[in-house]
């Protein structure tokens, strides 16, 4: 018998293909697991934003890290609504990104992006609020390349959403 906890277990093993030191749970991005009478399990991921390259490789992951664990049949759906936002990020998640280097996300609507400005985002290797975005595109797509002007490293932040 293929429990939820079961399958929620196994996916804490699958890890953004991007930030290989934070699960696809942590990240937010898996919203619902369901099992059918007949053990198939049903995982909803919702992209961290519409066409992320990563998310066809998370979906191929969390099938191949279920069928290897004893689950009969995977089926991955994708819900686009509502769409994720940084805020799904576990606090542990968070806490994970920033030792791995990278600054966590701000919250949404913070009140500088609908001004139009900046956000403020403080470097993941000193703390210091003195960072200058140098580039919207970091090691990839999906996240934003930073400079700290205090320890002049450069570093990557989780593009928000
Ligand atoms: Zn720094």
């Amino acid at each position: 018998m293929i429990s939820q906890d079961h399958i929620l277990d196994l996916l804490q093993n699958v890890k953004d293909p991007e930030v290989p030191v934070i699960s696809v749970l942590e990240l937010g991005v898996v919203r619902h697991v369901d099992v059918e009478p007949d053990g198939k399990a049903v995982v909803t991921i919702t992209p961290t934003y519409t066409g992320c390259p990563a998310m066809d490789v998370m979906a191929a992951d969390i099938r191949k890290e279920l069928l290897d664990h004893g689950v009969p049949a995977v089926e991955v759906k994708q819900s686009l609504a509502p769409a994720w936002t940084t805020d799904w990020i576990t606090e542990p998640g968070k806490a994970k990104l920033k030792a791995y280097g990278i600054a966590p996300p701000e919250k949404t609507g913070d009140i500088r992006a609908l001004k139009g400005e900046l956000p403020v985002v403080p470097c993941p290797q000193c703390g210091s609020t003195n960072t200058v975005m140098l580039s919207v595109f970091g090691s990839t797509a999906c996240k934003a390349l930073w400079k700290c002007n205090d320890c002049l490293e450069p570093f990557d932040q989780f593009k928000c959403l």
